[in-house]
Formats: C-alpha cells, sequence, structure tokens
C-alpha cells in the first residue's frame, strides 16, 4: 500500500459479501465473496460478462436484495444491522441508476412526478420549493423546466437515461450504484451520458460503483475496476493499469474484445472456450479453469488466493502464487 492509498478514505466497505439464490431448492451462487473498499469520490468499475453477479453485487450491497452473507460497511455503519426505519433514512444517501430507464420509469407518472416521488416518500420538500427544486435538477441533467410535464415515452432513450439520473439526485446521495447505465443506449449516447455522469460527480462530490459488460467504455469514467467471474473477485487495479497489464487470464481476454483505435496496434483476440458454467454448481478450485487457456492441474484442485501480486494491482491466479 503506498501513501496515495493511505490517505484515501474507504466510503464503503464491502466484505465477503454473498448472495445466494434459491433456485429448484438448490443454492445458486451469484455472488460468492467479494471484498472491496470504495473511496469517496471515486468511480470504481465492476466488470464481468453478463450473469456474473455485477447486479447482484450493486443490489445486495444497498440492500435490495437480501445477503446471504457479508457486511456493507458506509462510513463505518453496518448496513445490514440497521433496521427498516434506520435504512430508509440511509437511502436519501445511498442511490441506484438502472440500464433500462423506461422499464424503472412508471408510464403514467410525469416528469414532475418521478422526480418529485423521492421529496414525496421522504416528506422533505413540497409545492413551489420541490417544484423549484425539480426544475433544478431538470437543468442539472441537461433537460429543460418545460419537459416537466411529459411523459416518459416523449423523450429518447438518452433523455429518459438523464430523468433517471435526475431522480436519483433528487435527495443529494453521497454515493450511486450506476447499473449498466449506458448499456442500452446507442454508442453515440453512451458518451454522453458518461460525460454527464463525470461531471455531476465533480459537482455534488459523488462516489459511484459503475457496472458495465465490457471494458470498451468504463475505462473513461472509472478510477479503479474490479473484475468478477462467476460471483467471485478476478483483479482490481487502477484503470490504466488494467489495460496495459492485465495479470489474470480472464481480464487479458476480456480486453482483447475491446476496438482499439489506433490500426498500428494489433492486439490477438482470445476467444474463451464454451460457455460461463452455472453458478449451481460452479467448477471447484478456480471457478475459471474450465475455460481458461492457460489452466494447470492445481487450478482444479486449489482456489487461489486473492493477493496483491503488484503495488495496488490485486488478483486470484495460481500463476502468480
Ligand atoms: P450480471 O449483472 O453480471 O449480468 P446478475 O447479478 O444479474 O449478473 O446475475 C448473477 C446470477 O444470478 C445469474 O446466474 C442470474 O441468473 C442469477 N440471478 C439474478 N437474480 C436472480 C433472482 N432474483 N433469482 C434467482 N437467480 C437470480
Amino acid at each position: 500500500m503506498n501513501g496515495n492509498t493511505l490517505r484515501k478514505t474507504p466510503l464503503l466497505q464491502v466484505k465477503n459479501l454473498k448472495k445466494y439464490f434459491n433456485v429448484n431448492k438448490k443454492k445458486l451462487k451469484a455472488v460468492d465473496g467479494i471484498t472491496v473498499d470504495i473511496y469517496a469520490g471515486e468511480t470504481l468499475g465492476l466488470v464481468g460478462e453478463s450473469g456474473c453477479g455485477k447486479s447482484t453485487v450493486g443490489r445486495t450491497m444497498i440492500r435490495l436484495h437480501t445477503p446471504t452473507e457479508g457486511e456493507v460497511l458506509y462510513k463505518g455503519v453496518n448496513l445490514f444491522s440497521l433496521s427498516e426505519r434506520e435504512m430508509m433514512k440511509m437511502r436519501r444517501d445511498i442511490q441506484i441508476i438502472f440500464q433500462d430507464p423506461y422499464a424503472s420509469l412508471n408510464p403514467r407518472m410525469t416528469v414532475e412526478e418521478i422526480i418529485g416521488e423521492p421529496f414525496a416518500i421522504h416528506g422533505t420538500l413540497h409545492g413551489k420549493k420541490k417544484r423549484e427544486r425539480i426544475k433544478e435538477l431538470l437543468n442539472l441533467v441537461g433537460l429543460q423546466s418545460e419537459h416537466m410535464n411529459r411523459f416518459p415515452h416523449e423523450f429518447s432513450g438518452g433523455q429518459r437515461q438523464r430523468i433517471g439520473i435526475a431522480r436519483a439526485l433528487a435527495l443529494e446521495p453521497r454515493f450511486i450504484v450506476c447499473d449498466e447505465p449506458i448499456s442500452a443506449l446507442d454508442v453515440s449516447i453512451q458518451a454522453q451520458v458518461v460525460n454527464l455522469l463525470k461531471e455531476l460527480q465533480q459537482k455534488m462530490g459523488l462516489t459511484y460503483l459503475f457496472i458495465a459488460h465490457d471494458l470498451s467504455m468504463v475505462k473513461y469514467i472509472s478510477d479503479r475496476i474490479l473484475v468478477m467471474y462467476l460471483g467471485n473477485m478476478v483483479e482490481l487495479t487502477d484503470s490504466a493499469h488494467l489495460y496495459d497489464e492485465p495479470l489474470h487470464p480472464y481480464t487479458k481476454a476480456l480486453l482483447s474484445a475491446v476496438p482499439i483505435p489506433d490500426p498500428e496496434i494489433k492486439r490477438e483476440r482470445i476467444v474463451l472456450k464454451g460457455d460461463v458454467p452455472s453458478p449451481i454448481e460452479p467448477p471447484s478450485g478456480c471457478v475459471f479453469r474450465t475455460r481458461c487457456p492457460e489452466a494447470m492441474d492445481i487450478c482444479a484442485r486449489v482456489k487461489p488466493t486473492w493477493q496483491e501480486v503488484k503495488l495496488d494491482h490485486y488478483t486470484a491466479c495460481h500463476l502468480y502464487e
């Protein structure tokens, strides 16, 4: 750990987080032991193929799912030990933005009602003050006050995501889980939404967990990136290092799929064999070994340990033990 890291304050500390779902009387291990600090003011990217448990991490952390095991400390307070009432208060600080803004916005509510809903639930603002604040929020996310009386279907995908962001910001949160907020948007719109999120982070001192299923856009918003596979942690380091010096074979494969804008640079595409195994019966030892191009005998027998292989660069892989 260097001096830099020591000076950073964790806003959230996720400790051995597990979430198992019961499916046909079997345990589906969606999240199987995630431990990570999220520092105040940073964006932690959370990356992995679809189905690897990213969304479940985000939702369980903020108690939208009941955790199976583990702790999440927010400013030192364990969210999982709070009563419903105490958690309700905490929800002002902790918000979520969803992937599909159309599904998460009530189609029968006007924009004013949607963005105003958190004020109604928490009883914080009323009447004229509330309307003024809604206008302010619309302007903050690049929409106009006139949009207040319209319905979600009257907007484009990008604008709908802006409405979702305005709603998440209503109660001036400190931490936002951004659950694939750009995945459903056209590529041309993705950068605009990422830039808006960055801008808002600067202005409001926000901390993000930014979930994405590929590594192409996440680099531009994340300070550090955590790679996951089948409910487990694979690799964690700052964005630049992850792109320049990936350690884990899974990260290398994910990166090989990211297009490089410079035609001079050629990167060999690593195609992983087979499908992601079922989280109901994950492979023994290293869960990635059935698809790993570098798997060794030990990988089937022993689960690799999570360790700091280089300064501030962590991975769990027998190649580095
Ligand atoms: P990701 O966000 O990486 O796409 P998810 O967290 O959505 O992955 O899902 C992880 C695993 O948990 C998947 O196998 C998914 O089918 C399963 N899962 C997610 N939510 C539920 C649920 N409510 N009930 C049962 N299984 C679920």
